[in-house]
């Protein structure tokens, strides 16, 4: 019993943060920003608006001087809110798993032959064409297996968009992961990426159903909002940014949850937010949760053209995505940028003991960072690097997020905007 005391005790005071990091409290985060009300934080349903409304009431749940600002914009998107359904040779393939459905595609309803496509065929350009005009691939939908030794038609692949084959239809089969993304623009035929390993048997028939809407006119929010630091004396601000949007549904029956992409991000924001409630800088801490960065970076870059902020005063910008699983440490984009910020966010790691590594990469225009960047804004985008494989899929789920080492990592974001920037 004593033993046992003790050993409770010493692992009590082993995990007695020297930060208030609140590893339960950004796990709720998580799952809630994951739950089916936000609808995958995408455009089906305003679920990317309801976790900005979200975001929001966690802020003002936590404490605020200054009203939260939310800032509207517009922009065009293609969306799959009803019907999802592939069957091959009679077998519904399962969304998300078996197949996704291409982000530019168009809806479709009906039963189709299909057509498996040939590499002989692509041999010669003009039989291809004289197929072509001779309406071989008429309302057929095509087979192209892009694991095929022969890729002399990778070039129809790579048009599929513009419907090289004047079909109906297309299904690329593939060995690789299926990695969904959101799009801005559409086509008017139905493209569906389906796992080779769900279809044993050549393909003879599908049966399709997609409802596919282009919603010209969604509105995206960024959320801001700004604990002033403790001096009169400086406009300067230190800026944290995340974005709160994901990818949405596939279908009414499926969404993307994106508890790493960027969920973890957007909760590890409201983390930061409760820790500098309490404890103040000398100079303003602004926090901002983006909207609309998978469809292309649209909030960041509406904010930075329309700014709510100077922003010539910010002294630094953290932009957190994907920090879900630090087993081998962080990746910070724009590291050989800023060199003289990075070597001390790398010694103040070796100092602390804290991640395994700690990396430096070039730019990049891969998330909310680099509107501001390009704008001048010294910035880092941070992600966390480990084991974590979900990326863009089914399974980027709350109970598949290890959030390993978030400590560690909260810790090194604090400790480096206090002597850093
Ligand atoms: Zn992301």
């Amino acid at each position: 019993m004593m033993k046992h005391t003790l050993t409770a005790l010493l692992a009590l005071l082993l995990a007695l943060p020297s930060f208030s990091q609140d590893r339960v409290f950004v796990s709720a985060m998580i799952d809630s920003l994951c739950a089916p009300h936000f609808h995958g934080r995408g455009y089906v349903e305003d679920g990317d608006s309801k976790a900005a409304a979200f975001i929001q009431e966690q802020v003002e749940r936590l404490g605020v001087d200054q009203p939260v600002q939310v800032q509207e914009f517009q922009l065009g998107v293609n969306i799959f809110p009803g019907e999802m359904m592939l069957k091959v040779n009679g077998n519904t393939l399962i969304t998300g798993k078996d197949f996704i459905i291409d982000p530019k595609s168009g809806k479709a309803k009906g039963t189709y032959d299909v057509v498996t496509f040939k590499p002989k065929w692509a041999d010669s350009h003009e039989k291809l064409f004289s197929r072509i005009a001779d309406g071989k691939f008429d309302g057929k939908v095509i087979v192209f297996d892009i694991n095929d030794e022969n890729t002399n038609y990778q070039n129809l692949i790579d048009d599929v968009y513009k419907n090289p084959l004047k079909a109906a239809g297309y299904i690329i089969l593939t060995d690789k992961k299926l990695t969904w993304s959101v799009s801005r623009s559409m086509v008017s035929f139905p493209i569906f990426h389906v796992q080779k390993s769900s279809v044993l048997k050549k393909i003879k028939g599908v049966e399709i159903n997609v409802d596919q809407v282009f919603k010209s006119k969604h509105t995206g929010k960024n959320v801001m909002a700004i604990l002033p630091g403790t001096s009169d004396s400086t406009s300067n601000s230190l800026v944290y940014t995340a974005h709160l949007d994901h990818l949405g549904r596939m279908g009414a029956a499926t969404y993307i949850a994106g508890a790493n992409d960027n969920a973890s991000g957007s909760a590890m924001l409201l983390d930061l937010y409760q820790w500098y409630f309490l404890n103040r800088p000398a100079y303003d801490v602004v926090f901002i949760w983006f909207g609309a960065e998978e469809a292309g970076l649209v909030g960041s870059k509406y904010f930075v053209e329309n700014p709510l902020i100077t922003l010539d005063d910010i002294s630094f910008l953290l932009n957190l995505d994907l920090m879900g699983d630090a087993k081998t440490g962080i990746t910070v984009v724009n590291g050989k940028v800023f060199e003289d910020h990075f070597a001390k966010l790398s010694s103040l790691n070796m100092e602390l003991g804290l991640l395994e590594k700690v990396k430096a990469r070039g730019p990049a225009a891969n998330s909310d960072h680099h509107p501001f960047y390009e704008k001048g804004v010294p910035s880092f985008f941070i992600y966390t690097t480990g084991e974590y494989k979900h990326y863009h899929d089914i399974d980027d789920v709350p109970s598949n997020l290890p959030l390993t080492n978030y400590e560690k990592v909260f810790e090194l974001i604090t400790e480096f905007a206090k002597v850093g920037i």
